[in-house]
């Protein structure tokens, strides 16, 4: 340890900077694991981490610190980063924020925790979820928090009166809070991005393929996907170099086109670039301290030498019924799987095998998990298929046309990541329609299977607004280089929230 590098002010470090700290042995990876846990262990009031295992954490880091010094390390040795707990690994339990899965115990790691530790990753635990990524205020768990007895829900570190979004909520509050320098997310309908913007930090979804979906557990599996969650673009694009890629044996649906290198080009020049703002996207139902938020940073983006063009995605409002026909239709057939027999939870009393079913299930799933079960078994069902399930798969498609129609226009979508800031624990009390409808900006883009990140463009009051960028099929490139140029003239990312 030199004199450069306080040991106390370790958290303050993004990923790259770690990265660089500890190829130079400037600190070592078990002394920076050791200080996170140590931070993750000072903060139990945010509720953002569900599982802690020192000893597996520790081991991962004199690992990678042994590697580093017989130099033949990975690009990201010895940076901690947490797994959102719908990533099954061996070292920790896996619960997706179900007691359903409570004692589950995977036998293997998801490809993307796989690749992040071939990469020399540490992991620093498992994080808080709304239940199988079901929520947009990770109000939806059931399970406990690391330090608590009971189940308690994330809380927003900018103001802990508020939710931190979902479904990553643990994984957004955990980055904002400095007690980890990043964490993986899943995206289905927006759960890395609504969370990063409520937290004020950087999330990308990439384009649906591009990264593995083995060992997440499933929600809907024609939406899910895996993306990077931490304070910067540039940490961001480093981690999403080595998450991504394809995975035939284990991912159909993973596109088979190489691992890229996303940090290659962030620096390129934003003169000329075109960025599409549909006009849908900045309508009434937008707060007005996120649209002037929004608005500054646009203009932001026309000093940096980008055109600023007028668009349309004249079916944005469909996108949340399709969204919310599609998603349930999904995950009814998905959760079938857990029925007590395979995984985790089973009724300890039951008459015969349907009871063992129905009382598994009664008792392992929440009141979100099975409202979606019978919105998706419903919609599913004969004489309702093809009203429903048919039709918003119709609406689905035009949906996705929009979009190639609009970036005839220009190379980059712009808007608010969601209407409103993080609102008040419990504010939205037993409706669950009210966070649907904060959804609308963030389905479209799932739906049509594009890459969309969200980075901190200023606050509304003393709440972080989150600035949603969408690029076309592959624009993961282009998105990581937009939000870091923004980031260079910008200093929203750097913000921390008070006592942190
Ligand atoms: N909020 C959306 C839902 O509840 C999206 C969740 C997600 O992306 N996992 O389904």
């Amino acid at each position: 340890m030199t004199s450069e590098i306080q040991n106390k002010d370790l958290h303050q470090l993004g990923v790259a900077q770690l990265a660089k700290a500890m190829a130079e042995r400037k600190v070592s990876a078990a002394e920076t694991a050791q200080h996170f846990l140590a931070r993750v262990k000072s903060h139990p009031e945010l509720g953002a981490f569900v599982a802690l295992n020192d000893d597996v954490t520790l081991a991962q880091a004199r690992a990678a610190d042994e590697k580093i010094a017989a130099g033949n390390a990975g690009a990201l040795a010895g940076v901690p980063v947490a797994h959102k707990d719908i990533f099954v690994t061996t070292d920790f339990p896996t619960t997706a924020g179900s007691r359903i899965l409570s004692g589950y115990q995977s036998p293997y790691d998801a490809t993307v925790v796989r690749k992040l530790a071939e990469a020399g990753v540490v992991t620093l635990g498992k994080l808080s979820c709304d239940e199988f990524a079901m929520g947009s205020a990770n109000e939806n768990v059931a399970v406990p928090a690391v330090g608590h007895d009971k189940v308690v829900p994330v809380r927003n570190p900018w103001d802990q009166d508020r939710i931190p979004g979902g479904s990553s909520g643990g994984s957004a509050a955990a980055v904002a809070a400095r007690l980890a320098p990043a964490a993986t997310g899943t995206d289905t309908g927006g759960s890395i991005r609504q969370p990063a913007s409520f937290c004020g930090i950087t999330g990308i979804k990439p384009t649906y393929g591009r990264a593995s979906r083995y060992g997440m557990v499933a929600f809907a599996s024609s939406l899910d996907q895996a993306g990077p969650m931490a304070r910067s673009a540039e940490d961001c694009a480093l981690l999403l170099s080595s998450l991504c890629g394809p995975d035939p044996d284990r991912d159909s649906t993973s596109l088979d086109r190489p691992a890229e290198n996303y940090s290659r080009s962030l620096n390129d020049s934003l003169e000329g670039l075109r960025i599409g703002v549909p006009k849908e996207f900045l309508g009434d139902g937008v707060a007005p301290g996120v649209r002037a938020a929004i608005e500054s940073a646009l203009a932001e983006y026309e000093k940096l030498g980008a055109k600023r063009v007028e668009v349309s995605l004249p079916r944005t409002e469909l996108s949340i019924p399709v969204y919310y026909i599609l998603a349930p239709a999904e995950a009814s057939s998905n959760l079938s799987r857990f029925d007590g027999v395979k995984f985790g939870h089973r009724a300890n009393q039951y008459a015969d095998l349907n009871d063992m079913y129905r009382k598994t299930r009664e008792q392992g799933f929440g009141d979100e998990v099975k409202r979606r079960i019978m919105i998706g078994t419903y919609v599913l069902s004969h004489g309702y298929y093809d009203a429903y399930y048919l039709q918003a798969q119709k609406v689905r498609r035009m949906i996705a046309d929009d979009f190639q129609n609009a970036f005839k226009d220009c190379d980059v979508i712009a808007g608010p990541a969601a209407p409103t800031v993080a609102w008040k624990i419990g504010e939205h009390g037993d409706d669950p329609v009210a966070d649907y409808l904060a959804d609308i900006f963030t389905l479209p883009g799932s739906l049509a299977g594009l890459p969309g990140m969200s980075l901190p463009a200023g606050f509304d009051g003393h709440m972080p607004v989150g600035l949603q960028l969408i690029g076309n099929y592959f624009g993961e490139t282009k998105l990581l280089n937009a939000a870091h140029r923004f980031q260079q003239a910008t200093d929203w990312h750097t913000r921390t929230p008070e006592g942190f």
